[in-house]
C-alpha cells in the first residue's frame, strides 16, 4: 500500500525510469564523505594490487543510495556487476549457478540480503571466504559432496536490517558501511542536480524547500521534485521557487518536517491511543492499517532520527517533542524516557 505513496522511500512505478538521476562516478555521488573517501581507497587499493574488492555490506534505511554505490563501485572498479535480491534465490541451487558463472573479479550485488534463508546463507560462507562452493550430489548414503571452485569475486550485500544478519555471514564482509540520512544542504545538491538532468528550472532556495521536506532521502526528494514540477508547470510557468516549491508540498499534505499523514497517524496512535506508550510493533502496526515491516524500515528510522519517539525494551515511546509537534500538551507525569536513559548513563 504505503509503495504507490509519495514520501515511502521504498521504490514505486515511477523510480523505475531513476535510471537517469542514478550518479555513475564516485564524484557525483553526493554526500556520505566518509563513506566515500574509505571507499575511493579502497577501491584504488585493490585496483593497484591487481585484486578483486573485499566483500562490502552497506547497510541502511530504503532510498539512500545503497544501490547506485555499488553501481559505482563496479564501474570504479572497472568490472561488470550482477543484480540479485535475497528474496528471489529460493533455493541453493540458484545461488550456486549465480556464483558458478561469475566471471572472474566480477561483483554480485545482493539487495535485501538479510532475507537470504540460512541453508543458502551457509553456502556463501565458503564461496566468500575460500571462493569453493561445496555442492552435495544424490540423497541418502551415496550423497557425496562436490567442492567446486569459483573465480575472484566481490559481494556487495545490501540490506535495510543489518541486525537480522547472521553474525557468521556479517563477518564474512570485509568492508562494512552504514549510509546515514542526508543532511538538508546534501539534499538541495542532489534536487539541484536532479533538476538540470531533467531541464526544470529551480531556484537553490526551491531546491532547499523540497529538501527540508526530503526525509534525508535522495529517493523522495527525486520523487517531490517530480512533483513540485508538475504543480509548478500549471501554476507557475514551469519555474520552481521557493513561494512555488512551499505551495505544493503544502498541496502535497507534507509538512515542513517531512511527515505525512502515515507518520502523523503512527504519532497520534501512540500519544493518544496509547497513552504515550510504550507500545509493542504489532499493536502499532494495526492500529495504523501499515505493515510491521514498513514501519520498521520506512517510518520509524527517520522519527528516531528526529527525535519523535524513542525505542525501549518494551516498545516505542512519544518524546517530549512529538507532543510539542503534534500540538498535544504533555500528560501529567510525562516521563521523556530519552531523559531519564540520559539520566542512567552519566
Ligand atoms: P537504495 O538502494 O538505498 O534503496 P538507491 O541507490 O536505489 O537507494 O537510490 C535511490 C535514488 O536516489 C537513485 O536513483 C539516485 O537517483 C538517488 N540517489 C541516491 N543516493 C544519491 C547520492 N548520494 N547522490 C545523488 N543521488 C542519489
Amino acid at each position: 500500500m504505503s509503495d504507490s505513496r509519495l514520501i515511502s522511500s521504498k521504490h514505486n512505478e515511477e523510480d523505475l525510469n531513476e535510471g537517469s538521476l542514478r550518479p555513475l562516478t564516485m564524484a557525483d555521488y553526493v554526500g556520505q564523505d566518509r563513506i566515500r573517501e574509505n571507499l575511493e581507497v579502497f577501491i584504488a587499493a585493490a585496483r593497484e594490487r591487481g585484486e578483486s574488492l573485499d566483500h562490502v555490506l552497506l547497510s541502511g534505511p530504503p532510498g539512500l543510495g545503497k544501490t547506485t554505490l555499488a553501481a559505482i563501485m563496479a564501474n570504479e572498479m572497472g568490472q561488470p556487476i550482477r543484480k540479485t535480491s535475497g528474496p528471489a534465490i529460493e533455493r541453493p541451487g540458484d545461488l550456486a549457478a549465480i556464483l558458478t558463472n561469475l566471471e572472474p573479479g566480477e561483483i554480485l550485488f545482493i539487495d535485501e540480503i538479510h532475507r537470504l534463508n540460512r541453508s543458502i546463507e551457509e553456502i556463501m560462507y565458503p564461496a566468500m571466504e575460500d571462493y569453493t562452493i561445496d555442492i552435495v550430489i544424490g540423497k541418502g548414503p551415496a550423497a557425496r559432496t562436490l567442492q567446486i571452485d569459483l573465480p575472484p569475486f566481490t559481494l556487495i550485500g545490501a540490506t535495510t536490517r543489518p541486525g537480522l544478519l547472521s553474525s557468521p555471514l556479517r563477518d564474512r564482509f570485509g568492508i562494512s558501511c552504514r549510509l546515514d540520512f542526508y543532511s538538508q544542504a546534501d539534499l538541495t545538491a542532489i534536487i539541484m542536480r536532479a533538476a538540470s538532468i531533467l531541464g526544470i528550472a529551480i531556484t537553490p532556495e526551491g531546491a532547499a524547500e523540497i529538501a527540508r521536506c526530503s526525509r534525508g532521502t535522495p529517493r523522495v526528494a527525486n520523487r517531490l521534485l517530480k512533483r513540485v514540477r508538475d504543480y509548478a508547470l500549471v501554476r507557475a510557468q514551469g519555474k520552481i521557487d521557493q513561494a512555488t516549491a512551499s505551495q505544493a508540498l503544502q498541496m502535497l499534505e507534507i509538512d515542513e518536517h517531512g511527515l505525512d499523514t502515515v507518520d502523523r497517524m503512527i504519532l497520534d496512535a501512540i500519544i493518544i491511543k496509547f497513552g504515550g506508550g510504550p507500545v509493542g510493533l504489532e499493536t502499532l502496526s494495526a492500529a495504523v492499517s501499515e505493515e510491521g515491516d514498513t514501519i520498521t524500515d520506512v517510518y520509524e528510522p527517520y522519527l528516531l532520527k528526529l527525535g519523535f519517539i524513542h525505542k525501549t525494551p518494551r516498545g516505542r515511546v512519544a518524546t517530549e517533542l512529538a507532543y510539542r509537534v503534534m500540538g498535544y500538551p504533555l500528560q501529567k507525569g510525562f516521563k521523556d524516557s530519552s531523559l531519564f536513559e540520559d539520566a542512567d548513563n552519566k
